[in-house]
């Protein structure tokens, strides 16, 4: 797709690349909330209209891009290829996540010392069993599955869709057509919402800045630095590994090309909500083909959530350091095999990876009422988590495009403004 070079924009505004100015959003957030505090909620209408946008892109994006995407492929047997490649690889990297989260929290021990108090309630949680995940992966209504947008019934549907336009071969060409024409109009209206992304992330991040003060934050800093810390490294490591190790690219390139879905993801605490803009840096910036970044993200988004492991793993040795209760190497095994699948449930929207901590809690007999504890600080941890599950789904969605020839190394390793 041609797109316009900011660089040769007559325009200052237009000339500094979007990704600068998302970030310069977010810094100026995060001073407008340190100055003004609570005062600050006054720019959160801005980032609600903004995540609202993106929002509304969500179905028609997925929808038109898949079916465009899968009648491009024009062959099954790719699909099939394709779907395990992704699964065996978020599981893969959602292994890696728990594991580093939990070595993470063993070595650091931020519970230790610490007092503190906790009462109010939580539900415990159940997390799905994989029946009841494959029976749920198939609409009884396409349409209803698209108006709750309902992201893996709306996949089926449009794999088989897409399928269908295939083999019915001239017959189906009108409806591809009007599928791609309608796709392009979701991309450009993407970019044009995006415009908008620095006031948006102004708007949340001053929100954000604004409510917490250091005195909420300050008792539970070693735990959100501990969260933090293995979240870096699990980007830095684990997914920059696999990209020079298994994909022989160079992963600078990946993080560079990530930045507005990580910044988006950072402010807005949702991995669905990212996805349009998810789909627009797969696109413009890792140069990965429409058909895979249309399979791979939407799935990565509903059940890939490597940040959301992570946190699971710190906080379940957080609390149990901060009980002072001793977890034996089954405690440890059951916290991966149980965070794992609570990460999968998890939805891909703010605060989701809380209520789910409960069937981790669960599981290794520590009080459901200890997540009180971090409850009041989650959104800050939400906002560092939600980024990992974001960078996982684009660094998975890049190895798949390399892997089935699908992703041009001349976009990915572009080094023009992005
Ligand atoms: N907020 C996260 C996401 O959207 C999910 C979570 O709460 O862990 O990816």
């Amino acid at each position: 797709m041609s797109e316009q070079d900011p660089a040769a924009s007559p325009n200052l505004w237009q000339r500094i690349p979007l990704w600068q100015k998302i970030l310069a959003g977010l810094v100026l957030g995060v001073l407008a909330g340190a100055l003004m505090g609570e005062r600050a909620s006054l720019f959160k209408p801005l980032g609600d209209i903004f995540i609202n946008a993106i929002k509304m892109l969500i179905v028609p994006l997925v929808f038109s891009t898949l079916v465009v995407g899968i009648t491009a492929m024009r062959d099954p047997q790719k699909m099939g290829r394709i779907g395990l490649r992704t699964i065996a690889l978020y599981l893969l990297t959602t292994a890696f996540a728990i594991a580093i989260g939990l070595l993470a929290s063993w070595i650091f021990q931020p519970g230790v010392g610490l007092d503190m108090t906790f009462d109010s309630g939580v539900d415990p949680q159940k997390a799905p069993t994989l029946v009841e995940i494959l029976v749920g992966l198939v609409p009884q209504n396409p349409i209803d599955a698209l108006a709750n947008g309902n992201i893996l019934q709306i996949i089926v549907f449009a794999i088989g869709l897409g399928i269908s336009l295939t083999l019915i071969g001239e017959k189906g060409e009108p409806v591809v057509k009007v599928f791609e024409s309608f796709a392009e109009a979701m991309v450009k209206l993407t970019n044009i919402v995006m415009s908008f992304a620095p006031f948006g992330v102004f708007g949340l991040i001053a929100h954000v800045a604004g409510s917490y003060g250091l005195e909420v934050l300050l008792p539970l800093a070693k735990v959100i630095g501990v969260a933090y810390l293995a979240s870096v490294l699990h980007v830095l490591l684990v997914y920059s590994g696999l990209l020079a190790l298994l994909g022989r690219l160079n992963p600078l390139r990946y993080l560079q090309g990530i930045l507005d879905a990580l910044v988006v993801a950072y402010s807005s605490a949702s991995s669905s909500g990212t996805l349009p803009v998810s789909l627009r840096c797969a696109r413009n910036n890792l140069g990965v083909s429409e058909g895979v970044a249309g399979f791979v993200l939407p799935v990565g988004a509903t059940i890939n959530m490597d940040g959301t492991a992570i946190y699971q793993g710190v906080v379940a040795v957080f609390i149990a350091q901060l009980l002072g209760v001793d977890l034996s190497m089954t405690d440890y095994g059951m916290i991966i095999l149980t965070g794992t699948l609570a990460s999968i449930g998890t939805a891909g929207v703010p605060g989701a990876g809380l209520v789910m901590l409960s069937i981790v809690m669960a599981q290794i007999g520590l009080p459901l009422e200890a997540i009180a504890v971090i409850a009041g600080i989650d959104r800050i941890l939400d906002m560092a988590r939600t980024c990992v599950n974001v960078a996982g789904d684009l660094m998975v969605t890049t190895l798949v495009g390399k892997s089935e020839g699908e992703l041009d190394e001349d976009v990915y390793n572009a080094k023009s403004s992005r």
